[in-house]
Order: C-alpha cells, then sequence, then structure tokens
C-alpha cells in the first residue's frame, strides 16, 4: 500500500457510495412529499458534511493542501482503513434498501409513509449516519494528513449532532406512540450502545 493507493482506495469508496445512493435519488423523486423541513438550517448541515467528507480530503488528494498538517504514511493504517470503508459502504446500501420509498436525503415525511422498524433499523434508528462516521474513520486511516484525515468525522459529527433530535421530533410528530415505542426499542447508531 503506498499513498497514492490509499487515496485511490477513498476515491473509489466515494464513488460507490454514489452508485448506491443514485438509484434511490431517482425513485425518491417521483414521491410525493406531505411534509418537509428542508431550510437553510438543514443545506448548510449538509454543506459542512460534504465539505468535511468530499471537499476537503478532495483537494488534499489532488493538490496535497495542507502539506503542513501532514503525518506519516503508515501503510498498516491504510490497509485497517479498508475495514471501515467496506463496513460504510455495506452499511450505507442496506440502510437504503430497508427504508426503501421512505428515504429522502433531508428532513422529510413522505405520502404514505411508514416507520421502518425491520432489517438494520431493528437495532439502531440512524444506521446512515453510522454509515457516515464510518466513512469518516476510514478517511482519517486512509489519508495521512490531519486536516483531510479528521474532517470527515467532524463533518458527520456535526451533521449528526444538529440534526438528529429536529429529525426524531419530525418522527415522532408524525408516528406518535409507536415511534416513542421504537425509540425505547433501539440506540441511535451503536447497537445496544449509543
Ligand atoms: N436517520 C436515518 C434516516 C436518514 S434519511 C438513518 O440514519 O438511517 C432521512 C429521512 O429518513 C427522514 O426524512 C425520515 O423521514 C426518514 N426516516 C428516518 N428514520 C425512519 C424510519 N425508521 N422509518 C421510516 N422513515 C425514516
Amino acid at each position: 500500500m503506498t499513498k497514492t493507493v490509499a487515496a485511490l482506495v477513498w476515491f473509489a469508496g466515494l464513488v460507490g457510495w454514489y452508485i448506491i445512493r443514485h438509484p434511490f435519488k431517482r425513485k425518491a423523486k417521483k414521491i410525493g412529499v406531505r411534509k418537509s423541513l428542508f431550510d437553510w438550517r438543514e443545506r448548510s448541515l449538509l454543506g459542512i458534511g460534504l465539505l468535511g467528507l468530499f471537499v476537503v480530503p478532495a483537494i488534499y488528494v489532488l493538490t496535497g493542501f495542507p502539506a503542513s498538517l501532514d503525518r506519516p504514511f503508515v501503510p498498516a493504517i491504510a490497509w485497517l482503513g479498508m475495514v471501515p470503508l467496506g463496513g460504510a459502504l455495506w452499511l450505507f446500501r442496506r440502510s437504503h434498501v430497508d427504508l426503501g420509498r421512505n428515504w429522502s436525503i433531508t428532513l422529510q415525511v413522505r405520502e404514505q409513509h411508514v416507520l421502518v422498524k425491520t432489517g438494520v433499523y431493528r437495532l439502531i434508528r440512524h444506521p446512515m449516519y453510522t454509515s457516515f462516521f464510518l466513512l469518516g474513520f476510514a478517511q482519517m486511516l486512509l489519508l495521512p494528513n490531519w486536516l483531510a484525515g479528521l474532517s470527515g468525522v467532524a463533518g458527520a459529527g456535526i451533521l449528526f449532532a444538529f440534526r438528529v433530535l429536529r429529525e426524531e421530533r419530525m418522527m415522532w410528530e408524525s408516528f406518535g406512540e409507536e415511534y416513542r415505542v421504537y425509540m425505547t426499542q433501539t440506540k441511535r447508531i451503536v447497537p445496544w450502545i449509543v
């Protein structure tokens, strides 16, 4: 494993990410929306996620900026990065499949929205956010730079921290007691723990 190969692995992960999401995005366009909280706050949070998980590391990979924050490249650490990367892609796909027509990129309740409690949603309420964190960990291990390495986890963390309560409130308002009970049966991002 060399620095360039590690960067290519990171990039391949993003391509995989895009390929997984694309068909769901296309299908989602055809389904009506009953309630939407897509405002400036949501846009900024999505922007911050994109900045941390894509823009900052892409600039690093393409230009080497900021070289002053480079850390030594350790092949074994980069190899290890493939574990969370594989996990992130698997979970990202699984959660899209499980949510099916209820998925939205932002906070929306669709027409005939059903509360999904099966598949990965049986264990955690926010597997897609878990996959963002896993992608961030992969980035940290694959890219030997403190800024480009840590920006993914930071971006995912900000998106999660400022979105999760709002999302859960929206779901609670839409599904009432059913969501309240579901909350008592599941954790947010790590099964049985958090
Ligand atoms: N937070 C979830 C989903 C992210 S996608 C995750 O991390 O996996 C965001 C949309 O998914 C929200 O607009 C919400 O309407 C929908 N959603 C979230 N949890 C859901 C569930 N358990 N069942 C059905 N829809 C859900």
